[in-house]
């Protein structure tokens, strides 16, 4: 292991081969749920060096996680106990290396924090519409190495719809140049949507060049006090019909998880829940490319329909940009104050939309039927299908005695109603270290062989992110 710390060291400088010292902001994982032990943190600064990374572990056997920010939620960025793994962290490629207008592209090294690439857009008087509450931290080749989601994908789709050409590192440590920004490309097998979503397990991306799109002239936000989740789903129909294109957020939040931001944020006025008979509130987001005048005729003409269709109970449209950040914020405190609450088991479900209200139904009742004084922290990209569909520990219950006891019981319910309405255990988190026993046992064994085939075929010595995604 000396000699291959050595040729790192050579590589990449001795100041980007960390071995000792406090390692814990690269060991252990954003919800402190998992703590490893790395050989070493290194921190290649060019395409070149990680290749040389890449081909060093190879030679020594060594294997390597890849790791950006460090803010996903399934345990694929941290090194596993052994002490034997490379973390290998892509901070220091963060270059914006071009855009073009005319093309609405955009290419940035795979570092990149999500929010510099955002401001890179808008300061070519463009839109980079990927955007979520970990987006001041979180890295672009994180976000296509989890195919994230986050709040617009009701309009402009995951990471996977955002992204036109990628660069990559096989696991020998070849460069794939793969950055040519078309927007038609039928040339042979889709390599680029192989390695997103695939966590790491198959190669490191090293850039990407990223779809860009016209900032809208206005925008506006509405919070809407719904009597049920299906009046809900009856809204979207609504927001759909009425917004078009316009729809570029649609959030639904539970009045549990709701009270809880009460509760421990009580600087921030949550809307409507003075009202006992509100169940769910719905964030709506309504993008137009003509003016505000425009956007808030359309949103009035829409909660007109939406109050005497009765699927809306109570609602307001934010006055300004500040009121409108104001409720965003809301919603995006909501895992905060959940943390603040105490230990909770998350998950990070989808449904079929048409069948997210008979699925909130049936587990909720199995739920409260099996683990007696269970809280339900429900709230999600409703317009994607996406459920964060939590539970809290009972109150006044020992939270580490209950995950101990209860975890496994739980993620099996709610796993086993997922699968009975058709759904998917993990929508925009990935799979990482914590979800291998559900994706071999929701997968079907033809899928499941394709992706072991691939695996294989891409890193037949299993060195990229072993046991994530797939067992070793
Ligand atoms: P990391 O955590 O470092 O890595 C994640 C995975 O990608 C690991 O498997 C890692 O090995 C791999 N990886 C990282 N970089 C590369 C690379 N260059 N090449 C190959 N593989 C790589 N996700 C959503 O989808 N939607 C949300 O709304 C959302 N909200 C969040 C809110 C909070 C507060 C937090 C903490 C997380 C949230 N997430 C959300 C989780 C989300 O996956 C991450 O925030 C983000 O996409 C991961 O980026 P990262 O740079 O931190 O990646």
């Amino acid at each position: 292991m000396t000699n291959l710390l050595d040729t790192l060291r050579a590589t990449v400088g001795p100041a980007h081969v960390l071995a000792e010292g406090d390692l814990t902001a690269w060991e252990q994982d954003w919800r402190r749920r998992a703590r490893g032990k790395a050989l070493a943190v290194v921190r290649p600064g060019s395409t070149a060096e990680v290749a040389a990374v890449v081909r060093a572990c190879a030679q020594a056997g060594t294997s390597i996680v890849p790791q950006g920010g460090n803010t996903g939620l399934s345990v694929g960025s941290t090194p596993d106990a052994s002490g034997t793994q490379v973390v290998l962290s892509l901070a220091r490629l963060n270059a914006v290396r071009a855009i073009d207008k005319d093309n609405l592209t955009l290419t940035v090294e795979a570092g990149c924090i999500l929010q510099n690439v955002q401001a890179a857009a808008a300061q070519a008087g463009l839109l980079f519409p990927l955007s979520l509450a970990a987006e001041g931290s979180c890295t672009i080749g994180g976000n296509l190495g989890t195919n994230a989601g986050g709040t617009q994908v009701v309009r402009y789709g995951n990471a996977r719809e955002l992204c036109l050409g990628l660069e990559v590192v096989t696991p020998q440590g070849e460069v794939w140049h793969g950055l040519k920004g078309l927007r038609k490309d039928n040339t042979g097998y889709d390599l680029r949507d192989l390695f997103i979503g695939s966590e790491g397990t198959l190669g490191v991306i090293t850039a990407a060049t990223l779809k860009l799109f016209p900032q809208p002239a206005a925008s506006l936000t509405a919070w809407a006090a719904v009597p049920s989740m299906e009046a809900a789903v009856r809204l979207l129909g609504l927001a759909h019909q009425h917004l078009g294109a316009g729809l570029t957020g649609f959030e639904v939040m539970g009045r549990f998880a709701l009270s809880l931001v009460a509760k421990h944020m009580p600087q921030l006025r949550v809307p409507f829940m003075e009202r006992e008979d509100v169940p769910y509130c719905v964030l709506l987001e309504n993008a137009d490319s003509e003016s505000e005048a425009h956007a808030r005729a359309r949103f009035e003409a829409l909660l007109e329909t939406a109050f005497e269709d009765g699927c809306v109970q109570d609602a307001v449209v934010a006055e300004s940009l500040a009121q409108a950040h104001g409720l965003w914020h809301i919603r995006e405190s909501i895992p905060l104050a959940q943390a603040e609450e105490g230990l909770n088991i998350k998950h990070d479900i989808s449904v079929p939309i048409s069948r997210i209200p008979a699925f909130c139904e049936y587990t909720d009742a199995l739920l409260a039927r099996e683990i007696p004084g269970v809280r339900l922290v429900n709230f999600g990209h409703l317009g994607d299908g996406n459920l964060h569909y939590n539970v809290q520990t009972p109150e006044g219950s020992d939270a580490r005695a209950f995950l101990r006891d209860q975890e496994t019981h739980v993620n099996h319910l709610v796993y086993e109603a997922v699968a009975r309405f058709g759904g998917a255990f993990s929508a925009e988190h990935g799979v990482g270290g914590l979800k291998v026993a559900e994706l071999e046992k929701y997968q079907p064994p033809v899928a499941l062989g394709m992706m072991r085939a691939i695996k294989q075929a891409l890193d037949p010595q299993g060195i990229m992110n072993p046991g994530r995604v797939l067992r070793r």
